[in-house]
Formats: C-alpha cells, sequence, structure tokens
C-alpha cells in the first residue's frame, strides 16, 4: 500500500510577517511576478512595495477576478515575457490557485501571501480551475506545493470576520473527509493512502477550531491578533491545508462542487457551501447524534449556514437539488471516496435532511 504526504516548503505565520517578505522571496529568486487581489493592491502594496524592491524585482499584475484558464494565460505570458523566476500570490483563494498554476506554466517557484483565511488553498499542491461564469470547472494537480506560504495574522485580523468564519467551514470539512478516506482506504488528494501524520493533522485542525473558533471571532471582530486568532489562523490554513491534501476529500467537497451548479450560490464564499456539503454528509454517513448536534452547534455559534436559503437557495427546487446531486455524484468526483457508495437520490435526501434540521433548530 502506497502512502502519501506532501507538504508546503515553508510556512511563515505571524504579526507583521509582511516585514519578512523582502527576505523570503530573496531566497527563491530575484525577479517576481507579483498577482494581486484588489485589497492587496490598495491596502498593502503602496506601503510596502519600496521595501521589497529593495530585495527583489518586482512585476505588478491585477488579478482579473477569476481563476479561470484565459487568465491564467495571460498572467503566464507576463510571467515568461518578463523572465519571472517567483511566482507571488497575495490575495483570496482564487488569486492564491492562480499563482500557482501561473507559476507552474512558467516553470518558477511561487511564494503565496493570503490576505484572508478563507480557505485552505494556500499550502495545497491543487488548484481549482473556474469557468468564467464561475461555476466549478475542475482540479489542477500541480507537481509540487507552494515553496512558501506567509501568513500575515494583523493583516487577517483586519479583513472582514466572515472570511474567517468560511475558512473555518472549510476546515470543519477536513477531517470528515479525511476519515470518510481513511475507512474506505481512498486515495488523498496526492496519489497515494493517506499517512497517520496526515489524519493526525486533520483531527488537530477539527479539535482546534471547535475549541478556538468563538474565541478567534472575537478577536477578529476587534481586528486585534490573540493565540486563539494565531491557532485558527494556523488551523484554517496548514492544518486544513495539510489536512485535505495528505487526508483526502469525500462527500463536502462534491457537494460543494454540486451547490456551485446553481448560480444563487455563486455570491457565497467556498467554505460556506463546504459546511452545508459537512452538514448533508453527517447524515449521508449516518453520523451520530451527538455529532450532529456538536456540528450544528459549533455552525451556529460561529455563523456558519446551516440551512440552504443562507447559501442563496430559499424555496429550492427538487429540480435544481437533483441538479446538485447528481453533479457531487459525477464520475471523478470524491463523493466516491465515501466508504459506503453513495448515489444521487442519497445526496439529494440528505440535502433535504440538513436542511430541515437546520431550520428546525432556527425555530425552537
Ligand atoms: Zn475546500
Amino acid at each position: 500500500m502506497q502512502q502519501t504526504a506532501v507538504f508546503p516548503g515553508r510556512y511563515v505565520q505571524s504579526e507583521d510577517a509582511l516585514a519578512l517578505l523582502g527576505d523570503e522571496i530573496a531566497r527563491l529568486g530575484k525577479h517576481a511576478l507579483l498577482i494581486a487581489g484588489g485589497s492587496a493592491a490598495r491596502a498593502i502594496l503602496p506601503g510596502r512595495l519600496p521595501a521589497w524592491r529593495e530585495k527583489f524585482d518586482a512585476t505588478i499584475e491585477h488579478f482579473g477576478g477569476e481563476c479561470s484558464d484565459a487568465e491564467v494565460d495571460r498572467l503566464a505570458k507576463v510571467a515568461l515575457g518578463q523572465s519571472c523566476d517567483v511566482v507571488i500570490g497575495m490575495g483570496g483563494g482564487k488569486v492564491i490557485d492562480a499563482a500557482k498554476a501561473v507559476a507552474h506554466a512558467a516553470k518558477a517557484r511561487v511564494a503565496i501571501v493570503p490576505t484572508i483565511a478563507s480557505t485552505d488553498a494556500p499550502t495545497s499542491a491543487v488548484a481549482v480551475i473556474y469557468e468564467p461564469s464561475g461555476a466549478f470547472s475542475r482540479y489542477l494537480f500541480l507537481p509540487r506545493n507552494p515553496d512558501l506560504v506567509l501568513m500575515d495574522t494583523s493583516v487577517i485580523a483586519a479583513a472582514p470576520v466572515r472570511f474567517l468564519v468560511a475558512g473555518m467551514g472549510d476546515a470543519l470539512s477536513t477531517w470528515f473527509e479525511a476519515d470518510s478516506c481513511r475507512q474506505a482506504h481512498a486515495v488523498n488528494q496526492c496519489g497515494g493512502v493517506g499517512t497517520l501524520a496526515g489524519y493526525a493533522i486533520a483531527r488537530l485542525c477539527y479539535d482546534t477550531i471547535l475549541e478556538y473558533g468563538e474565541a478567534a471571532l472575537a478577536a477578529c471582530r476587534m481586528k486585534v491578533v490573540t493565540p486563539a486568532l494565531s491557532h485558527v489562523v494556523e488551523a484554517n490554513t496548514l492544518h486544513s491545508g495539510v489536512g485535505f491534501e495528505c487526508g483526502g476529500l469525500a462527500s463536502a467537497h462534491s457537494i460543494h462542487n454540486g451547490l456551485t451548479q446553481l448560480a444563487g450560490t455563486h455570491d457565497y464564499y467556498h467554505g460556506e457551501k463546504v459546511a452545508i456539503g459537512v452538514l448533508a454528509g453527517l447524515f449521508l454517513a449516518d453520523r451520530p447524534k451527538s455529532m450532529i448536534e456538536e456540528v450544528y452547534g459549533f455552525c451556529e455559534r460561529i455563523g456558519l449556514p446551516t440551512t440552504l436559503a443562507q447559501i442563496g437557495l430559499p424555496n429550492i427546487t427538487d429540480d435544481d437539488l437533483w441538479l446538485v446531486a447528481r453533479r457531487a455524484c459525477a464520475e471523478g468526483e470524491t463523493m466516491h471516496h465515501e466508504p459506503r457508495s453513495v448515489t444521487p437520490q442519497a445526496v439529494m435526501a440528505a440535502l433535504k435532511a440538513a436542511d430541515e434540521v437546520g431550520k428546525r433548530r432556527k425555530s425552537s
């Protein structure tokens, strides 16, 4: 049995970690293509670029908004044209995924500098490619993990709390999906069966957000960095990233991919839709009542959605639910990593059950 685990080359997290970026990039190359999301371009670059440019040359490109094939091609042409040996992705999940894909196409090293802790994309060797419309297209598996992930906790604390909450939604799925893969001996996201380290980190992820999630949220509301906030930033980014990649994905992310088929969900974040996938997964996997209580209670306390209406799908029709369920069970989906075989009918039933429990708890 082949077991595989992968990790990012280097993970740096601190308050004011951005001050370290010049030295960190200088380890990797001389000329960086810096792909900046909107808030990074406005709030970070003006004050920081002069100091960074003492350590490396930088070509700045503004991210076009969607991690699509067309955007990746556009940015890769810039990187090749400017002979960039490092690509820096600075922003949210889609900027990060685009930077990974661009670096691969341009044969450059890659540094990831998230400005929010909303997904576990930063550490992994996977990029999610979307259609220009925003619908999920495919996973792009890359031959190596990012060379550097640099998390500035002051930047995360200053970002809207909804991002941190969404990150906890993504992190909430990590242990459940790794556990499904462990039971099924299913392959993880790096081409083997999970290692004990991968499963342990996935469990650490779950334990950390349940222990510190509420306190981290309070810190983020006050825009201050506390140990609890730092723990949750680490869980959302490093534990969840290593945990999903080394442990494997299963039903929650397949249901997320199904939900993206419906335009009503496009204004909601990845982690918010994944949280609905986790809740439905509790019923699919026949989890015990105590665990169902624990997960719903956590979601409610930190403000993750527990009903379909909360991800833009009030009054969803059976036809739409069927579309989601069929997409979630499509060939090649990680739904097939669940220990029992799952049909679209079962997914539809689980989504209805999860939504009903969410609604009933809200009204009681
Ligand atoms: Zn995810």
